[in-house]
């Protein structure tokens, strides 16, 4: 038998992992993500972002690499797709897809929002599912990773019509959730109007009263600081941040984007640790307030957007001395800290070489995945303080993971005791991060929160064997 000793080794590089060095090479290991998932443009970049930072560290860990964890971990264990149908108020017949990405559950039942906006495709609730595994592993409680909603857009409904929506949208649904195995919450388009109707409807047709959907009200199963803690604990986060390299929020000028959920607590947090916010925003442009968004201003955003639901211009109805820019987002706006609130890809290359340039020093994530790729490189090479969301914005699924806990327990804690709570977990996420994303005088904290969310689930994974 002659062997060709100057045959060169066979790469096989079918599913990215080159088998001659056992390694994963990235760049083919994305053109496998992007034919796998044709069109599906936001779960390539989510799936890139951890890949990135996730496989130096795997490619020196071979117990993954046999086990093929990285790829397994990008399949979502299902996902589910189905018609909902309801009637509006003049009695036509509408029709809209719901989804619910039951992705990762590994670690816990699956938890994450729903998102109805008419933007939603399977491709984004994947990219939301997918981040989510991450980020409730970073809590420290046991969640897996989920996301669901629909293309229904509940702008300019009636609340009868929401109503007929949801119910709808829950009469499928429900077959599919449970409290141990998938508990969804809010998230764009979905707030206290539309987890109470679900949750009805969820109650009528189990006949049985569990915590299978959190974000509650208060009187009938909801934790105190629930509606609070995403914004709450984006601004904790940033605080931890600042506090590594001795600083506070104190008198700092912050930008924040959105003026719903998130973007409300955002505000109201910095307010209360002294810093001065100047704008916020909405679909239709952003407010830039001179003078600050005080407390007072704070409650006026809160009742136009949470009661009135109407456009946040309407705001210099009240304070004529602000600015609103329409169709423009705030990034140019000077400030020593931004908090993206809104919505995915809000902040390009070009407002973080703006905001760079004039002299920010923190960019806290409070939405999911709100700065482009281009955005994420242009903040690591200035070095400043980037809290990616899913660490930053982990507040939120955290609190629904401690509402879960009471609703097992059946009971319900002071507000005090669940802010204690949050702080201690955003304090804890930081440390995981500072774990594995230090480098010689800066944190990375991308590496930090992806490496330090992979593990937790890699782990559960390897010990289940191939499944
Ligand atoms: P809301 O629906 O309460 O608010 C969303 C805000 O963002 C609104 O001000 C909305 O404007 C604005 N917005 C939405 N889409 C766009 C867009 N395409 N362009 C510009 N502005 C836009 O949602 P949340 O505050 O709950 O969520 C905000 C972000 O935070 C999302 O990325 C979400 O995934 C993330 N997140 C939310 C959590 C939660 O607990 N709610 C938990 C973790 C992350 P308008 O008022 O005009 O609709």
């Amino acid at each position: 038998m002659s062997v060709n000793t100057l045959a060169k080794p066979e790469v096989q590089r079918s599913n990215g992992l080159d088998k001659t060095h056992n390694k994963i090479d990235l760049s083919a290991f994305m053109k496998k993500v992007i034919a796998r998932n044709p069109g599906q443009t936001e779960f390539h970049q989510a799936v890139r972002e951890v890949a990135e930072k996730i496989i130096p560290y795997i490619n020196e860990k071979p117990k993954y690499i046999k086990a093929n964890i990285l790829e397994r971990l990008i399949e979502p264990d299902r996902v589910l797709s189905f018609r909902v149908s309801w009637q509006d108020d003049q009695g036509n017949v509408q029709v809209n897809r719901g989804y619910r990405v039951q992705f990762n559950g590994a670690i816990g039942p699956y938890k994450g929002g729903l998102r109805f906006d008419p933007t939603v495709t399977e491709g984004t609730l994947k990219f939301l599912g997918f981040e989510q595994i991450f980020k409730n592993s970073l809590t420290t409680l046991p969640m897996g990773g989920g996301k669901g909603g629909s293309d229904f857009n509940p702008k300019g409904k009636s609340d009868a019509e929401v109503m007929r929506f949801c119910q709808s949208f829950m009469t499928e649904l429900y077959r599919h959730i449970g409290k141990d195995t998938d508990v969804p919450a809010g998230d764009i388009g979905v707030g206290a109007r539309e987890v109470s109707y679900m949750f009805g409807q969820y109650r009528r047709l189990a006949n049985e009263f569990t915590g299978v959907l959190t974000g509650k009200g208060l009187g009938f199963g909801g934790s105190f600081i629930r509606k609070e803690a995403t914004g709450f604990g984006s601004v904790y986060f940033a605080k931890e941040m600042l506090a590594h390299t001795g600083q506070d929020l104190n008198g700092k000028k912050a930008v924040v984007s959105g003026s719903g959920n998130v973007a409300q607590h955002t505000v109201e947090k910095l307010l209360q640790l002294g810093a001065v916010v100047l704008t916020m925003s909405d679909r239709s442009g952003y407010l830039y307030d001179p003078e600050g968004i005080d407390e007072e201003k704070l409650a006026h955003v809160m009742e136009l957007k949470n009661e009135l639901r109407a456009p946040l211009n309407n705001y210099l109805k009240r304070y004529p001395n602000a600015e609103f820019v329409e169709n423009a987002r705030p990034w140019g706006v000077k400030c020593d800290a931004a908090f993206p609130s809104a919505t995915q890809n809000e902040l390009d290359g070009e407002d973080a070489r703006q905001l760079v340039k004039n002299g920010c020093k923190l960019v806290c994530e409070g939405a999911n995945m709100p700065t482009t790729p281009e955005g994420v490189e242009v903040f690591g090479q200035a070095k400043i303080l980037f809290g990616p969301g899913k660490a930053a914005n982990a507040g939120g699924v955290a609190i629904s993971g401690l509402e879960m806990t009471q609703n097992s327990m059946r009971l319900q804690w002071d507000p005090e005791e669940v802010d204690q709570k949050l702080q201690s977990i955003m304090r804890s996420i930081h440390k995981t991060c500072l774990m594995y994303g230090q480098e010689d005088g800066w944190v990375d904290y991308v590496k930090g929160a992806n490496i330090g969310g992979f593990v937790k689930v890699a782990d559960a994974m390897l010990a289940y064997g191939v499944i």
